[in-house]
């Protein structure tokens, strides 16, 4: 959910001119952009129902991306700019075998036009009812230039535009290109009709690496005077991301998307960590959404949570490195598979430190990160490392002899079920994410009942008669106490976090 804005504006823009196909033998394209009426197109707009999935929030490695609702979807298209604005009105699919929070409508809306990418939302942590205003997200800019050449035309357009090349396939023809300099491939299939009925890409995502993409288009008929699908399925990362029933399509009409100038001029802050010492030799790493934290140990550190990219695992290792000087760092505890709290955990590997992670989540990471990195090598890649895991099924202990740090799976959360909090038994300092985050000192607690997830971090302390004096949330303000999180759970304090 909280994905950051540190990253880079790839080159991505395709010139979107339509042209010649040199290589292009059987005459899949001018055939295809006939059919689709893809030649006076500039731009369409396409709006529908169905669901939408959080990519990267998987409630187990073994399951697909949760499902939300989508009761209103349009997306908008200018295939000259090239730039796309897509809105959704969305609300969380609960399980009915898992505890969450009660589900709250969002309603996201999603630009990009060239390099630059943003939303109209809210700032993050604003008051309700602040109004919606452009926030740049420049690490977007890649997936939703992707959106753009995937649609049937745009792929079409784009084809045109990169020198594609075609070849016979049992039941049509197979279109290939490239664009930024090779860096990414987009194949697409088009069927005995001229209809564009499956495009294949791949963007970076920092723990699948070169992460597949692949949309599929059915059901095509004649929109108000354009072929367009009735039906897009999109996957990403082997799992749905996306699956709209098409119910109207308009094409070349009003598609002006202007950047904004605070998009325009925004430069992405440095990525900064502050150590704050929570006992001897325990720093909480803190800086941005998501924190980590150090523990000094007799002749290594261990590390807990490597959230978010290298970026920010770059800065945490610099930074425990200027408090901690002279030691390796030796174990990473990665507390969940979700990918704002394992994009960072690459980094860690290729320092050299060993993961301990839930037993379940071995086999997934081995797997996702056995994948290609050729559109965005990290440091992990560069090296060619292998990572090496701990694994436990309900407790592991690190000890150096003198100071103990164990690892407890979090029973029972309706978050994750391959969930761990690091408990430091000397200390009475709990580390935990995603399960509660404290608001700040003086602020009222937030509506509503209390988090499930919260809760069932409480009976798992009691469960395990832990006793707990500081709480260091990986997400939040500040540290708490175990009075803070028993009148969160006991009051109010509906606090749910990604
Ligand atoms: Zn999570």
């Amino acid at each position: 959910m909280m994905r950051t804005v540190i990253g880079i504006a790839l080159g991505l823009s395709i010139a979107a001119t339509s042209g010649a196909c040199a290589t292009e033998p059987a005459g899949t394209l001018p055939a295809a952009t006939a059919a689709l009426g893809t030649t006076d197109l500039k731009s369409i707009e396409y709006s529908g129902t169905g669901k939408w999935f959080q990519f990267g929030q998987a409630p187990n490695p073994t399951l697909p991306w949760p499902a939300f609702d989508v009761s209103a979807f349009t997306a908008t298209v200018n295939y000259d700019a090239p730039a796309a604005r897509v809105q959704m009105t969305r609300k969380q699919v609960v399980e009915p075998d898992r505890a969450r929070p009660a589900p709250v409508e969002q309603k996201p809306v999603q630009l990009v036009s060239g390099t630059f990418a943003w939303n109209m939302a809210a700032p993050p942590g604003a008051a309700p009812d602040t109004p919606p205003a452009p926030q740049p997200q420049p690490a977007a800019v890649e997936e939703r230039t992707m959106e753009i050449w995937t649609t049937p035309h745009g792929f079409l357009k784009a084809a045109a535009a990169n020198n594609a090349t075609s070849q016979q396939t049992e039941g049509g023809s197979e279109v290939s290109f490239t664009t930024d300099g090779g860096k990414h491939k987009y194949v697409g299939r088009i069927n005995a009709q001229n209809q564009v009925e499956r495009i294949q890409t791949s963007i970076d995502n920092p723990v699948l690496g070169d992460t597949p993409v692949v949309i599929t288009y059915t059901d095509y008929r004649d929109f108000n005077g354009v072929m367009f699908p009735g039906k897009i399925v999109r996957t990403q990362g082997g799992y749905p991301v996306l699956d709209i029933t098409v119910s109207s399509v308009t094409k070349n009409g009003a598609a002006d998307i202007t950047v904004p100038d605070n998009v325009r001029s925004f430069t992405p802050p440095a990525v900064t960590v502050t150590a704050e010492k929570l006992a001897d030799g325990v720093y909480y790493m803190k800086g941005g959404s998501h924190h980590s934290v150090a523990i000094d140990q007799k002749d290594h550190i261990v590390v807990v949570e490597g959230p978010q990219d290298e970026a920010r695992s770059t800065a945490v290792i610099a930074k425990v490195k200027e408090t901690i000087p002279n030691k390796p760092i030796k174990y990473l505890v990665n507390t969940h598979a979700h990918f704002d709290h394992s994009g960072g955990v690459r980094t860690y590997v290729a320092e050299g430190a060993t993961i301990v992670t839930h037993e379940m989540n071995k086999p997934y990471y081995e797997q996702a990160w056995a994948a290609p990195r050729t559109i965005n090598p990290d440091k992990m890649a560069q090296a060619n490392k292998t990572a090496t895991f701990e694994t436990f099924t309900d407790k592991h202990t690190l000890t150096d002899g003198s100071r103990t740090v164990e690892v407890y799976k979090i029973a029972g959360s309706g978050h994750n079920d391959a969930f761990a909090m690091v408990y430091l038994p000397k200390e009475k300092i709990l580390i935990e994410v995603d399960a509660w985050a404290p608001v700040a000192a003086n602020a009222p607690p937030p509506p509503g009942p209390p988090s499930p997830f919260a809760v069932n971090l409480n009976d798992n302390i009691r469960r395990l008669n832990l006793d707990v004096r500081q709480i260091a949330a990986l997400h939040g303000p500040r540290v708490a106490t175990l009075a803070d999180l028993q009148s969160a759970v006991g009051r109010a304090g509906a606090n749910p976090t990604h």
